[in-house]
């Protein structure tokens, strides 16, 4: 273990502009002046990943999904070497690297990959250099195949826990344009409230149920491996979330949140079980290169498997198409919407909304 390490991740909206990504390094130089290690992670700037799926879609109207992993990492290495530049100019030593360089290795499946093990051997040389440690979330590589991989949309925050959790760092920051994590999306419900404390399961729940705050799957890995987790603005230190295990301040019953998908499936399967239905559709994804879908929630009955599942939009174009092609399973509705409500000790409610938008009905699922 490394003393006195802290993970900091930075979003993409704030390292949107050059002036942005100045203001960041100076507060990072400042707290290595306090003697604090630090290992800094970079999403891509403002919204690049979603300007290089763009281009991606411009040129190809189902583009190889190696190849649109090679060009969205390249999103991470634009900031990894500029927020070290400009670490350099202000006498801080520091080092970027890639996902690969940097021993994140991950299973072969692009798009949405998984951190299968760390082998962060030149970080941890350039942390015993005491040198800043700038990372390039997002993405990893194969060892198997040696290819690259990305860690599915928001995977920025997994590079950074991952890390935390490797190293035992005291504390892991995800800093963004945002006061921390809300009842709502701040940015659709103005009414929504910051909570100053909130526990890690509630945390999950939300995430898991579609708020944008972090990459549900970084909080299960947060949860597992006990990282001290903080959710804040990048801008201001002093606002924002501490993730803990306290659950005194709520009351059997009270609502903790709500939260949506704004795009879902339901995809149908005829199979004997659910364990089946499920590999089928996961079979259908692999044949086409495509990662898992998050499963939201599942039934079996009379010989059909319904799983109602989403994903980032270009996957979830590309599962389109590959149900479209698939004997065995298919696109049962289209164009769904969830708003799940959570409660404290009482099981949430789901929605599902067809985005028919002039006839929009709500059901309840289960
Ligand atoms: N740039 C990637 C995205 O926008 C990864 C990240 O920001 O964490 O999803
Ligand atoms: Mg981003």
């Amino acid at each position: 273990m490394i003393s006195k390490l802290r993970v900091l991740k930075f979003g993409g909206s704030s390292l949107a502009t050059p002036e942005q990504i100045k203001s960041v390094a100076k507060k990072i130089a400042d707290l290595r002046e306090q003697g604090i290690s630090l290992i800094v992670v970079t999403s891509a700037m403002g919204k690049t990943t979603d300007d290089l799926t763009r281009l991606a879609y411009n040129i190809s109207s189902h583009p190889n999904r190696r190849e649109l992993d090679m060009l969205l990492t390249t999103g991470e290495r634009i900031s990894m070497a500029l927020m070290s530049m400009c670490l350099h100019d202000l006498n801080c030593p520091a080092i970027s690297f890639t996902g690969s360089q940097a021993g994140i290795m991950t299973d072969g499946s692009f798009s949405n990959a998984k951190i299968k093990e760390l082998r962060p051997i030149r970080v941890e040389e350039a942390l015993s250099k005491n040198q800043v440690v700038v990372l390039a979330g997002f993405q990893g590589v194969d060892p198997i195949s040696k290819e690259i991989t990305t860690l599915g949309r928001g995977g920025s925050d997994t590079t950074a826990i991952a890390m935390a959790a490797h190293f035992g760092a005291e504390r892991c920051e995800i800093l963004k344009d945002v006061d921390g994590v809300f009842s709502a999306d701040p940015k659709l419900v103005r009414s929504a409230k910051l909570y100053k404390k909130l526990p890690i399961e509630v945390l999950q729940e939300f995430c898991f149920w579609g708020a944008k705050v972090l990459n549900y799957r970084s909080v299960e890995l947060a949860k597992e491996h006990h990282v001290p987790l903080y959710v804040g603005r990048s801008d201001n230190f002093e606002i924002g979330t501490e993730i803990t295990d306290d659950y005194q301040t709520f009351k059997e019953g009270d609502l903790l949140g709500v939260n949506s998908h704004s795009d879902a499936i339901e995809i149908s399967v005829a199979c004997s079980d659910s364990t089946e239905g499920e590999n089928s559709i996961k079979n259908i994804l692999n044949e086409c290169l495509l990662p898992e879908l998050q499963i939201l929630s599942f039934e079996f009955d009379h010989g059909t498997y319904k799983a109602l599942a989403t994903s980032d939009p270009s996957t979830l174009r590309g599962a389109r198409e590959a149900f479209r092609h698939a004997s065995k399973a298919h696109i049962s509705r289209d164009n769904l919407a969830t708003i799940t409500a959570s409660f404290y000790k009482r099981p949430c409610e789901i929605h599902i909304v067809t985005q028919d938008k002039r006839e929009a009905t709500i059901q309840k699922y289960f």
